[in-house]
């Protein structure tokens, strides 16, 4: 028989590098799968529909959440975003290391609900250098940054409920622990 996969969750204030980081790790190992989110927020230039999100309005997201579709949800920055259940377990069954890439209050239920996982969170060097990396993405409005930037502080403060706390310095050296803290347990 397979043995089970993994969920794996990578969590951390917007901005911060999760998706950069989680990216190269997907892509130098065939045995990751990365969730794709649902969310109410509108496609940023380029995103389509069931690559980066599965887009939906807000009607169709809670019609999802009624009928208890998502392995969790979080309401972030005006937007809903939550994490389709079926496929996730799915990949875990098939002995995928699952990686989902949320938010800090989606992330805290997983752990509740599913305590066999390993969860990260990146912090930034510092919140001017988190400021910096969001403005410098270019990807959300003044509104959708300072909205993220308030909410920053907050989710710092929880990283110690967190099983690891990597600063995300520069992204080589996050994989690398990254990669260390998933191996004892492939
Ligand atoms: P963005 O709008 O920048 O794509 O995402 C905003 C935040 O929502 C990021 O911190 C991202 O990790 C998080 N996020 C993306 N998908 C999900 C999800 O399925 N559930 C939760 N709780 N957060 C998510």
């Amino acid at each position: 028989m397979k043995n089970k996969g993994k969920l794996i969750i990578i969590t951390g204030p917007s901005g911060v590098g999760k998706g950069t980081v989680v990216k190269e790790l997907i892509g130098n190992n065939k045995n990751f799968w990365l969730s794709i989110s649902a969310t109410t927020r509108q496609p940023r230039k380029g995103e389509i529909h069931g690559k980066e999100y599965y887009f939906y309005n807000r009607k169709e997201f809670k019609k999802k959440i009624n009928e208890g579709l998502f392995l969790e949800w979080a309401e972030f920055a005006g937007n809903l975003y939550g994490t389709p259940a079926e496929s996730v377990t799915e990949r875990i069954n098939n002995g995928k290391m699952v990686i989902l890439e949320i938010e800090v209050e989606g992330a805290k239920q997983i752990r509740e609900k599913y305590p066999d996982n390993l969860s990260i969170f990146l912090l930034p060097p510092s919140i001017e250098e988190l400021e910096r990396r969001i403005r410098n993405r270019g990807t959300d409005d003044e509104n959708s940054i300072l909205k993220r930037l308030k909410r920053a502080q907050h989710e710092i403060e929880s990283s110690i409920d967190f099983d690891f706390a990597i600063t995300n310095q520069n992204v080589d050296d996050s994989i690398r622990v990254i990669l260390d803290l998933i191996k004892p347990s492939n």
